[in-house]
Protein backbone atom coordinates (compact mmCIF):
# COMPACT_ATOMS: atom_id res chain seq x y z
CA UNK A 1 0.00 0.00 0.00
CA UNK A 2 2.74 2.57 0.79
CA UNK A 3 4.48 1.79 -2.96
CA UNK A 4 0.86 2.22 -4.49
CA UNK A 5 0.24 5.71 -2.30
CA UNK A 6 3.52 6.87 -1.16
CA UNK A 7 5.32 5.83 -4.08
CA UNK A 8 7.80 4.04 -2.04
CA UNK A 9 8.28 1.06 1.03
CA UNK A 10 8.62 2.58 4.50
CA UNK A 11 10.30 0.40 6.90
CA UNK A 12 8.27 2.07 9.81
CA UNK A 13 5.04 1.64 7.95
CA UNK A 14 5.83 -1.94 7.48
CA UNK A 15 6.42 -2.18 11.11
CA UNK A 16 2.81 -0.20 12.19
CA UNK A 17 0.77 -2.79 9.77
CA UNK A 18 2.79 -5.90 11.38
CA UNK A 19 2.35 -4.77 14.82
CA UNK A 20 -1.16 -4.18 14.15
CA UNK A 21 -2.15 -7.33 12.30
CA UNK A 22 -0.38 -8.43 15.72
CA UNK A 23 -2.81 -6.30 18.13
CA UNK A 24 -6.13 -7.73 15.53
CA UNK A 25 -5.14 -11.53 16.06
CA UNK A 26 -4.57 -11.15 20.04
CA UNK A 27 -7.69 -9.09 20.09
CA UNK A 28 -9.76 -12.36 18.21
CA UNK A 29 -7.60 -14.73 20.07
CA UNK A 30 -9.17 -12.87 23.36
CA UNK A 31 -12.69 -12.58 21.91
CA UNK A 32 -12.75 -16.21 21.32
CA UNK A 33 -11.31 -17.35 24.91
CA UNK A 34 -12.74 -14.75 27.71
CA UNK A 35 -15.97 -14.58 29.06
CA UNK A 36 -18.90 -12.63 27.67
CA UNK A 37 -18.68 -10.09 30.11
CA UNK A 38 -14.94 -8.85 29.19
CA UNK A 39 -15.92 -7.85 25.26
CA UNK A 40 -16.65 -4.36 26.12
CA UNK A 41 -13.26 -3.53 27.82
CA UNK A 42 -11.56 -6.00 25.61
CA UNK A 43 -13.62 -4.01 21.98
CA UNK A 44 -12.70 -0.63 23.80
CA UNK A 45 -8.76 -1.41 24.25
CA UNK A 46 -8.85 -2.79 20.58
CA UNK A 47 -10.67 0.20 19.34
CA UNK A 48 -7.87 2.57 21.38
CA UNK A 49 -5.29 0.54 19.60
CA UNK A 50 -6.58 0.51 16.03
CA UNK A 51 -7.29 4.49 16.65
CA UNK A 52 -3.39 4.74 17.85
CA UNK A 53 -1.81 2.39 14.86
CA UNK A 54 -3.82 4.05 12.68
CA UNK A 55 -2.20 7.55 13.78
CA UNK A 56 1.05 5.83 13.67
CA UNK A 57 0.77 5.26 10.03
CA UNK A 58 -0.43 8.59 10.04
CA UNK A 59 2.47 10.02 11.58
CA UNK A 60 5.32 8.16 9.67
CA UNK A 61 3.62 8.92 6.24
CA UNK A 62 4.10 12.74 6.57
CA UNK A 63 2.02 13.83 9.50
CA UNK A 64 -0.29 16.50 9.05
CA UNK A 65 0.50 16.58 5.12
CA UNK A 66 0.15 12.59 5.39
CA UNK A 67 -2.37 10.98 2.28
CA UNK A 68 -3.87 9.07 5.20
CA UNK A 69 -4.74 12.27 7.52
CA UNK A 70 -8.49 12.43 5.59
CA UNK A 71 -9.49 9.34 7.09
CA UNK A 72 -8.74 10.07 10.52
CA UNK A 73 -12.66 11.23 11.33
CA UNK A 74 -14.10 7.76 10.03
CA UNK A 75 -11.89 5.94 12.60
CA UNK A 76 -14.89 6.26 14.99
CA UNK A 77 -17.71 5.76 12.43
CA UNK A 78 -15.92 2.70 11.66
CA UNK A 79 -15.18 1.22 15.67
CA UNK A 80 -19.39 2.06 15.91
CA UNK A 81 -19.74 0.01 12.97
CA UNK A 82 -17.47 -2.87 14.28
CA UNK A 83 -18.81 -3.33 17.48
CA UNK A 84 -22.05 -1.81 17.13
CA UNK A 85 -23.29 -3.46 20.90
CA UNK A 86 -21.52 -1.26 22.86
CA UNK A 87 -20.98 2.42 23.20
CA UNK A 88 -17.17 1.93 24.22
CA UNK A 89 -15.28 1.42 21.69
CA UNK A 90 -16.50 4.27 19.17
CA UNK A 91 -15.77 6.68 22.12
CA UNK A 92 -12.55 4.83 22.92
CA UNK A 93 -11.65 5.01 19.35
CA UNK A 94 -13.29 8.60 18.72
CA UNK A 95 -11.03 10.43 22.03
CA UNK A 96 -7.78 8.52 21.11
CA UNK A 97 -8.62 9.67 17.38
CA UNK A 98 -8.86 13.32 18.52
CA UNK A 99 -6.37 13.91 20.91
CA UNK A 100 -4.39 12.12 18.39
CA UNK A 101 -4.80 14.33 15.75
CA UNK A 102 -4.67 17.61 17.66
CA UNK A 103 -1.52 16.33 18.72
CA UNK A 104 -0.24 15.27 15.77
CA UNK A 105 -1.17 18.79 14.41
CA UNK A 106 0.34 20.72 16.82
CA UNK A 107 3.22 18.23 16.81
CA UNK A 108 4.05 19.81 13.22
CA UNK A 109 3.39 23.33 13.76
CA UNK A 110 0.37 23.70 12.43
CA UNK A 111 -1.74 26.61 13.48
CA UNK A 112 -3.12 25.97 16.31
CA UNK A 113 -6.90 26.90 15.09
CA UNK A 114 -6.37 24.62 12.07
CA UNK A 115 -5.62 21.76 14.90
CA UNK A 116 -8.95 22.58 17.09
CA UNK A 117 -10.74 22.67 13.59
CA UNK A 118 -9.34 19.01 13.34
CA UNK A 119 -10.13 17.72 16.51
CA UNK A 120 -13.48 19.12 16.69
CA UNK A 121 -13.98 17.37 13.21
CA UNK A 122 -12.55 14.22 15.00
CA UNK A 123 -14.73 14.97 17.86
CA UNK A 124 -18.19 15.63 15.93
CA UNK A 125 -17.54 11.63 14.00
CA UNK A 126 -17.09 10.45 17.26
CA UNK A 127 -20.19 12.14 18.87
CA UNK A 128 -22.74 11.01 15.62
CA UNK A 129 -21.10 7.79 16.06
CA UNK A 130 -22.05 7.23 19.52
CA UNK A 131 -25.41 8.19 18.99
CA UNK A 132 -26.35 6.46 15.60
CA UNK A 133 -25.03 3.17 17.55
CA UNK A 134 -26.92 3.92 20.85
CA UNK A 135 -30.35 4.38 18.14
CA UNK A 136 -29.19 0.70 16.55
CA UNK A 137 -28.79 -0.72 19.72
CA UNK A 138 -32.30 1.04 20.91
CA UNK A 139 -33.99 -0.27 18.12
CA UNK A 140 -32.84 -3.73 18.40
CA UNK A 141 -34.11 -3.71 22.45
CA UNK A 142 -37.35 -2.48 20.99
CA UNK A 143 -37.43 -5.22 18.39
CA UNK A 144 -35.95 -8.14 20.24
CA UNK A 145 -39.06 -6.91 23.39
CA UNK A 146 -41.44 -6.77 20.75
CA UNK A 147 -40.49 -10.52 19.52
CA UNK A 148 -40.77 -11.70 23.35
CA UNK A 149 -43.89 -9.57 23.93
CA UNK A 150 -45.42 -11.44 20.63
CA UNK A 151 -44.18 -15.17 21.26
CA UNK A 152 -45.49 -14.56 24.85
CA UNK A 153 -49.20 -13.42 23.79
CA UNK A 154 -48.87 -16.49 21.26
CA UNK A 155 -48.24 -18.96 24.11
CA UNK A 156 -50.83 -17.20 26.12
CA UNK A 157 -53.47 -17.07 22.82
CA UNK A 158 -52.42 -21.69 22.56
CA UNK A 159 -52.55 -22.15 26.28
CA UNK A 160 -56.24 -20.27 26.34
CA UNK A 161 -57.52 -22.64 22.95
CA UNK A 162 -56.25 -25.31 24.92
CA UNK A 163 -58.19 -24.94 27.83
CA UNK A 164 -61.64 -23.79 26.21
CA UNK A 165 -60.83 -27.36 24.16
CA UNK A 166 -60.48 -29.02 27.55
CA UNK A 167 -63.84 -27.22 29.02
CA UNK A 168 -65.45 -28.01 25.77
CA UNK A 169 -64.25 -31.59 25.70
CA UNK A 170 -65.32 -32.04 29.38
CA UNK A 171 -68.59 -30.31 28.99
CA UNK A 172 -68.99 -32.99 25.83
CA UNK A 173 -68.12 -36.09 28.07
CA UNK A 174 -70.99 -35.25 30.48
CA UNK A 175 -74.01 -34.33 28.18
CA UNK A 176 -72.46 -37.98 26.49
CA UNK A 177 -72.58 -39.56 29.60
CA UNK A 178 -76.13 -37.67 30.61
CA UNK A 179 -77.37 -38.85 27.21
CA UNK A 180 -76.45 -42.59 27.82
CA UNK A 181 -78.63 -42.42 31.22
CA UNK A 182 -81.26 -40.84 29.48
CA UNK A 183 -81.32 -43.23 26.63
CA UNK A 184 -81.05 -45.96 29.36
CA UNK A 185 -84.36 -44.47 31.09
CA UNK A 186 -85.95 -43.73 27.55
CA UNK A 187 -85.28 -48.27 26.56
CA UNK A 188 -86.64 -49.61 29.59
CA UNK A 189 -90.71 -47.90 29.18
CA UNK A 190 -89.95 -48.32 25.42
CA UNK A 191 -89.50 -51.93 25.87
CA UNK A 192 -92.76 -52.50 27.79
CA UNK A 193 -94.62 -50.07 25.26
CA UNK A 194 -93.83 -52.41 22.50
CA UNK A 195 -94.55 -55.21 24.22
CA UNK A 196 -97.99 -53.98 25.37
CA UNK A 197 -98.45 -52.40 22.06
CA UNK A 198 -97.95 -56.08 20.65
CA UNK A 199 -100.52 -57.31 22.82
CA UNK A 200 -103.02 -54.70 22.29
CA UNK A 201 -102.91 -55.50 18.63
CA UNK A 202 -103.34 -59.08 18.42
CA UNK A 203 -106.01 -58.81 21.44
CA UNK A 204 -108.02 -55.99 19.38
CA UNK A 205 -107.75 -57.57 16.45
CA UNK A 206 -108.95 -60.79 17.96
CA UNK A 207 -112.20 -59.30 18.75
CA UNK A 208 -115.14 -59.53 16.31
CA UNK A 209 -115.03 -56.51 14.85
CA UNK A 210 -116.94 -54.36 11.39
CA UNK A 211 -114.08 -54.64 8.74
CA UNK A 212 -113.94 -50.32 8.74
CA UNK A 213 -113.30 -50.64 12.17
CA UNK A 214 -110.58 -53.52 12.15
CA UNK A 215 -108.95 -51.89 9.18
CA UNK A 216 -109.06 -48.28 10.89
CA UNK A 217 -107.58 -49.68 14.38
CA UNK A 218 -104.78 -52.10 12.43
CA UNK A 219 -103.61 -48.97 10.61
CA UNK A 220 -102.92 -47.23 13.48
CA UNK A 221 -101.56 -49.93 15.42
CA UNK A 222 -98.93 -50.24 12.81
CA UNK A 223 -98.36 -46.49 12.45
CA UNK A 224 -98.18 -46.67 16.44
CA UNK A 225 -95.72 -49.73 16.30
CA UNK A 226 -93.38 -48.06 13.68
CA UNK A 227 -93.27 -44.67 15.54
CA UNK A 228 -92.32 -47.04 18.70
CA UNK A 229 -89.68 -48.88 16.38
CA UNK A 230 -88.41 -45.62 14.91
CA UNK A 231 -88.08 -44.16 18.26
CA UNK A 232 -85.77 -47.59 19.58
CA UNK A 233 -83.94 -46.98 16.44
CA UNK A 234 -82.82 -43.64 17.11
CA UNK A 235 -82.19 -44.12 21.01
CA UNK A 236 -80.04 -47.51 19.76
CA UNK A 237 -78.41 -45.55 17.42
CA UNK A 238 -77.65 -42.49 19.88
CA UNK A 239 -76.09 -44.92 22.51
CA UNK A 240 -74.14 -45.74 20.26
CA UNK A 241 -72.55 -42.78 19.58
CA UNK A 242 -71.64 -42.54 23.10
CA UNK A 243 -69.90 -45.82 23.58
CA UNK A 244 -67.87 -45.30 20.50
CA UNK A 245 -64.57 -44.69 22.05
CA UNK A 246 -64.42 -47.98 23.16
CA UNK A 247 -64.58 -49.04 19.60
CA UNK A 248 -61.08 -49.86 17.79
CA UNK A 249 -61.00 -49.32 14.45
CA UNK A 250 -61.55 -52.32 11.60
CA UNK A 251 -62.97 -52.43 7.48
CA UNK A 252 -66.09 -50.64 7.38
CA UNK A 253 -68.02 -49.78 4.38
CA UNK A 254 -69.05 -46.49 3.83
CA UNK A 255 -72.55 -47.41 1.92
CA UNK A 256 -73.27 -48.65 6.15
CA UNK A 257 -71.92 -45.44 7.49
CA UNK A 258 -74.01 -43.14 5.12
CA UNK A 259 -76.79 -45.40 6.49
CA UNK A 260 -75.95 -44.91 10.24
CA UNK A 261 -75.83 -41.19 9.61
CA UNK A 262 -78.67 -40.72 7.57
CA UNK A 263 -80.76 -42.28 9.98
CA UNK A 264 -79.76 -39.95 12.75
CA UNK A 265 -79.70 -36.48 10.27
CA UNK A 266 -82.90 -37.82 9.11
CA UNK A 267 -84.29 -36.20 12.03
CA UNK A 268 -82.99 -32.98 11.47
CA UNK A 269 -83.51 -32.61 7.69
CA UNK A 270 -87.33 -33.80 7.77
CA UNK A 271 -88.40 -30.82 7.69
CA UNK A 272 -85.85 -28.99 5.83
CA UNK A 273 -84.51 -30.74 2.76
CA UNK A 274 -84.54 -33.57 1.04
CA UNK A 275 -82.00 -36.16 1.81
CA UNK A 276 -80.76 -38.15 -1.64
CA UNK A 277 -78.07 -41.04 -1.30
CA UNK A 278 -75.78 -41.76 -3.96
CA UNK A 279 -73.48 -44.02 -2.50
CA UNK A 280 -72.68 -47.27 -4.46
CA UNK A 281 -72.73 -50.63 -2.14
CA UNK A 282 -69.51 -51.83 -3.98
CA UNK A 283 -67.31 -48.89 -2.80
CA UNK A 284 -63.96 -50.33 -1.93
CA UNK A 285 -64.10 -50.45 2.43
CA UNK A 286 -61.83 -48.33 4.53
CA UNK A 287 -60.32 -49.08 8.00
CA UNK A 288 -61.80 -46.59 10.39
CA UNK A 289 -64.47 -46.46 13.44
CA UNK A 290 -67.85 -46.90 11.80
CA UNK A 291 -69.44 -45.11 14.02
CA UNK A 292 -66.65 -42.28 14.19
CA UNK A 293 -67.21 -41.64 10.94
CA UNK A 294 -71.24 -41.87 11.03
CA UNK A 295 -70.39 -38.74 13.58
CA UNK A 296 -68.16 -36.81 11.45
CA UNK A 297 -71.00 -37.14 8.62
CA UNK A 298 -73.91 -36.39 10.78
CA UNK A 299 -71.99 -33.56 11.45
CA UNK A 300 -71.73 -32.68 8.16
CA UNK A 301 -75.25 -33.53 7.52
CA UNK A 302 -76.69 -31.01 9.95
CA UNK A 303 -74.35 -28.75 8.87
CA UNK A 304 -75.69 -28.74 5.75
CA UNK A 305 -79.38 -28.70 7.26
CA UNK A 306 -78.51 -25.69 9.67
CA UNK A 307 -77.41 -23.91 6.36
CA UNK A 308 -80.33 -24.50 4.06
CA UNK A 309 -82.51 -23.57 7.09
CA UNK A 310 -80.74 -20.26 8.08
CA UNK A 311 -81.22 -19.32 4.54
CA UNK A 312 -85.13 -20.22 4.48
CA UNK A 313 -84.32 -21.94 1.30
CA UNK A 314 -87.63 -23.65 -0.62
CA UNK A 315 -86.73 -27.16 -2.28
CA UNK A 316 -83.61 -27.22 0.34
CA UNK A 317 -81.99 -31.27 -1.47
CA UNK A 318 -78.74 -32.77 0.26
CA UNK A 319 -77.00 -34.87 -1.33
CA UNK A 320 -74.50 -37.67 -0.55
CA UNK A 321 -72.28 -38.80 -3.19
CA UNK A 322 -69.39 -41.98 -2.92
CA UNK A 323 -67.08 -42.52 -5.50
CA UNK A 324 -63.62 -44.55 -5.47
CA UNK A 325 -60.59 -43.58 -7.45
CA UNK A 326 -57.00 -44.50 -7.32
CA UNK A 327 -56.89 -46.50 -3.87
CA UNK A 328 -59.08 -43.44 -2.09
CA UNK A 329 -62.74 -43.59 -1.62
CA UNK A 330 -64.50 -39.90 -1.58
CA UNK A 331 -67.97 -39.37 0.25
CA UNK A 332 -69.51 -36.07 -0.80
CA UNK A 333 -71.73 -33.73 1.07
CA UNK A 334 -73.38 -31.50 -1.08
CA UNK A 335 -76.42 -29.05 -0.76
CA UNK A 336 -78.26 -26.51 -2.80
CA UNK A 337 -78.27 -24.26 0.28
CA UNK A 338 -76.00 -20.14 0.34
CA UNK A 339 -72.81 -21.45 0.52
CA UNK A 340 -69.78 -20.97 2.11
CA UNK A 341 -69.16 -17.31 1.90
CA UNK A 342 -65.39 -16.50 0.81
CA UNK A 343 -63.88 -14.88 4.05
CA UNK A 344 -65.73 -17.61 5.85
CA UNK A 345 -64.43 -20.75 3.97
CA UNK A 346 -60.86 -20.66 5.27
CA UNK A 347 -61.33 -20.61 8.88
CA UNK A 348 -64.37 -23.48 8.74
CA UNK A 349 -61.90 -25.90 10.51
CA UNK A 350 -61.03 -23.83 12.66
CA UNK A 351 -61.26 -24.99 16.89
CA UNK A 352 -64.72 -22.71 17.78
CA UNK A 353 -65.13 -21.03 14.66
CA UNK A 354 -68.69 -20.67 13.52
CA UNK A 355 -71.46 -18.20 12.12
CA UNK A 356 -73.97 -19.47 14.04
CA UNK A 357 -73.92 -17.87 17.03
CA UNK A 358 -73.07 -19.19 20.71
CA UNK A 359 -76.91 -20.55 21.73
CA UNK A 360 -76.63 -22.78 18.04
CA UNK A 361 -72.99 -23.12 17.47
CA UNK A 362 -70.13 -24.20 18.98
CA UNK A 363 -67.18 -24.58 16.51
CA UNK A 364 -66.15 -27.73 16.87
CA UNK A 365 -68.08 -29.53 14.64
CA UNK A 366 -65.87 -29.02 11.34
CA UNK A 367 -62.30 -28.96 13.81
CA UNK A 368 -63.28 -32.52 15.26
CA UNK A 369 -64.87 -33.86 11.90
CA UNK A 370 -61.31 -33.28 10.53
CA UNK A 371 -59.16 -34.57 13.60
CA UNK A 372 -60.98 -37.37 13.49
CA UNK A 373 -60.76 -38.15 9.52
CA UNK A 374 -57.15 -37.70 9.76
CA UNK A 375 -56.67 -40.41 12.82
CA UNK A 376 -57.88 -42.68 9.81
CA UNK A 377 -55.38 -41.55 7.29
CA UNK A 378 -58.37 -39.25 5.24
CA UNK A 379 -58.60 -35.45 4.51
CA UNK A 380 -61.59 -33.32 4.72
CA UNK A 381 -62.01 -30.11 2.59
CA UNK A 382 -64.86 -27.76 2.20
CA UNK A 383 -65.40 -25.84 -1.39
CA UNK A 384 -68.60 -24.21 -2.32
CA UNK A 385 -70.45 -26.18 -5.67
CA UNK A 386 -69.94 -23.78 -9.20
CA UNK A 387 -73.73 -24.30 -9.37
CA UNK A 388 -73.84 -22.64 -6.05
CA UNK A 389 -74.36 -24.54 -2.22
CA UNK A 390 -71.66 -26.06 -0.31
CA UNK A 391 -69.27 -29.10 -0.72
CA UNK A 392 -67.51 -31.00 2.26
CA UNK A 393 -65.34 -33.91 0.60
CA UNK A 394 -64.04 -36.35 3.12
CA UNK A 395 -61.01 -39.11 1.34
CA UNK A 396 -60.09 -41.81 3.30
CA UNK A 397 -57.63 -44.24 1.63
CA UNK A 398 -59.21 -47.88 0.95
CA UNK A 399 -58.14 -50.50 3.14
CA UNK A 400 -57.14 -53.11 0.29
CA UNK A 401 -55.35 -51.52 -2.39
CA UNK A 402 -57.27 -51.30 -5.56
CA UNK A 403 -56.91 -50.63 -9.27
CA UNK A 404 -60.13 -48.69 -9.47
CA UNK A 405 -59.50 -45.10 -11.04
CA UNK A 406 -63.22 -44.68 -12.53
CA UNK A 407 -66.29 -44.21 -10.63
CA UNK A 408 -67.92 -47.23 -9.52
CA UNK A 409 -71.64 -48.37 -10.73
CA UNK A 410 -74.04 -47.56 -7.88
CA UNK A 411 -75.79 -50.59 -6.31
CA UNK A 412 -78.58 -51.86 -6.00
CA UNK A 413 -81.44 -49.55 -4.86
CA UNK A 414 -79.32 -47.11 -3.37
CA UNK A 415 -80.04 -44.21 -5.97
CA UNK A 416 -78.57 -42.93 -9.19
CA UNK A 417 -75.03 -43.37 -10.71
CA UNK A 418 -72.08 -40.93 -10.09
P1 LIG B 1 -70.84 -25.05 14.11
O1 LIG B 1 -71.74 -25.96 13.33
O2 LIG B 1 -70.97 -25.21 15.60
O3 LIG B 1 -70.94 -23.60 13.70
P2 LIG B 1 -68.75 -26.26 12.57
O4 LIG B 1 -67.28 -26.40 12.83
O5 LIG B 1 -69.50 -27.50 12.30
O6 LIG B 1 -69.33 -25.49 13.83
O7 LIG B 1 -68.97 -25.28 11.36
C1 LIG B 1 -68.24 -24.06 11.28
C2 LIG B 1 -68.88 -23.10 10.32
O8 LIG B 1 -68.77 -23.57 8.97
C3 LIG B 1 -70.37 -22.90 10.51
O9 LIG B 1 -70.65 -21.99 11.55
C4 LIG B 1 -70.80 -22.37 9.14
O10 LIG B 1 -70.56 -20.98 9.04
C5 LIG B 1 -69.83 -23.05 8.18
N1 LIG B 1 -70.48 -24.17 7.46
C6 LIG B 1 -70.31 -25.49 7.69
N2 LIG B 1 -71.03 -26.23 6.82
C7 LIG B 1 -71.67 -25.35 6.01
C8 LIG B 1 -72.59 -25.49 4.89
N3 LIG B 1 -72.99 -26.69 4.43
N4 LIG B 1 -73.04 -24.34 4.30
C9 LIG B 1 -72.63 -23.13 4.73
N5 LIG B 1 -71.78 -22.94 5.78
C10 LIG B 1 -71.31 -24.03 6.41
Amino acid sequence: MDVLILGQPSLETLLTRVAWCAELLAYGWAVRKLDERWYPAVATLNSVLTSGFFLSLVYFTGQARSPYINLVPTVPLMMALVHPRHAGPAIGGGITSTLGVLGLMLATRDSVPHALGWACMVGSSTFFATYASGQLRKAQAAESEARLERARRESLEKLAVADRHRAQTEKLATVGRLAASVMHEINNPLAFVRSNLDFLRTEVLAQQLPDETRQELQEVMDETRTGVERIRQIVSDLKGFSRMDQEEPSECALADVVTDAARLAGVRLKHVAKLKVEVPAELPEVFATRRRLAQVLLNLLVNAGDALEEAKVQGGEVTVRGVAEGGRVTLMVEDNGPGIPPEVLPRVFDTFFTTKGPEKGTGLGLSISRELVERFGGTLRAENRPEGGARLCLELPVHAPTTTTTPLPLGEGRGEGI
